[in-house]
């Protein structure tokens, strides 16, 4: 799993992830090449089958995480969803 490559203090849904046996380069991918939006798609792919997305979602957006993959968005995607998280308190609509 992407997260417990990191030194982040472990919650419990994070076991549960559907990337604790995928590559962890999909869910960083570098730059905005071909290769890069392929290996973010791949990994938006895994979660979407993912049964923590939204744990995970709220996790990055809770702890600010501002690279890689999380909950099934990108960097940019969370900006926005930060922003929205910020004003409602909730990742309902996402
Ligand atoms: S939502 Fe994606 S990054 Fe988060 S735990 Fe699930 S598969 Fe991993």
């Amino acid at each position: 799993m992407q997260i417990l490559n990191f030194d982040l203090e472990q919650e419990a849904w994070m076991e549960e992830g559907s990337c604790v046996y995928a590559n962890t380069e999909l869910f960083f991918p570098v730059g905005s090449s071909m290769k890069a939006i392929k290996q973010s798609n791949e990994a938006k792919a895994v979660c979407n089958e993912c049964v923590v997305k939204v744990d995970c979602l709220e996790y990055a957006i809770r702890t600010n995480q501002d690279s890689g993959i999380w909950g099934g968005a990108t960097e940019e995607e969370r900006k926005s969803i930060r922003r929205e998280y910020r004003k409602s308190g909730s990742l309902l609509n996402f």
